[in-house]
């Protein structure tokens, strides 16, 4: 019943069961909360980011939630192309298993870049359209100062949004000529 100890409040971002001896001598290899480096999706080949087991357990459906026996060690893919959100080895999790749309696959709806504040690529556009400006960038930053964000529980990524953003703002310039 390694998941459950997650919802214990002490083992909250390791799957980790600390009455498990184990745990002591293993150190670090006891368990991976956030793996560390790269690795290339199984499906594009991309080098993709580790996410917390505290990522997945807030994003996740809950029945693929159930059918894991642990929420550690998975990688993010963020290739625009790639059907893979998430994968570990030879498990792969895809929009069907994410209760969010992963905002920076392709034909996403709505497209959203920032999960803490709710900035989308549509919202994006429609200021660049109108003004040829956006705040997004200015909000997202003044927001983070107060009241804080939670890309950890949010972010599909598990990180902060502003490289996404930042990238997404570029895009759609270009695209509609500015
Ligand atoms: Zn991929």
């Amino acid at each position: 019943m390694q998941f459950f100890s997650t919802l214990k409040p002490k083992q909250e971002e390791s799957c980790c069961n600390t009455t498990d001896q184990s745990c002591d001598t293993q150190g670090d290899n006891c368990c991976t909360p956030q793996p560390k480096g790269k690795e290339p999706c199984a499906k594009c080949g991309q080098k993709a980011k580790g996410v917390l087991a505290k990522t997945l357990n807030a994003l996740l459906k809950p029945e693929t939630k159930k059918k894991l026996e642990c929420l550690d060690g998975f990688f993010y893919c963020k290739t625009p192309s790639c059907k893979v959100i998430y994968f570990r080895g030879n498990t792969i999790l895809t929009q069907k298993d994410v209760s969010v749309v992963v905002g920076l696959k392709e034909e996403a709806s709505p497209a959203t870049v920032c999960y803490c504040f709710g900035w989308t690529k549509e919202k994006i556009k429609e200021q660049l359209d109108n003004s040829g400006e956006t705040n997004a960038l200015e909000d997202i930053k003044a927001k983070m100062e107060d009241p804080g964000c939670s890309c950890e529980v949010l972010n599909p990524s598990g990180g902060c949004c502003l490289g996404d953003v930042t990238k997404a703002i570029k895009e759609i310039k270009e695209e509609i000529g500015l």
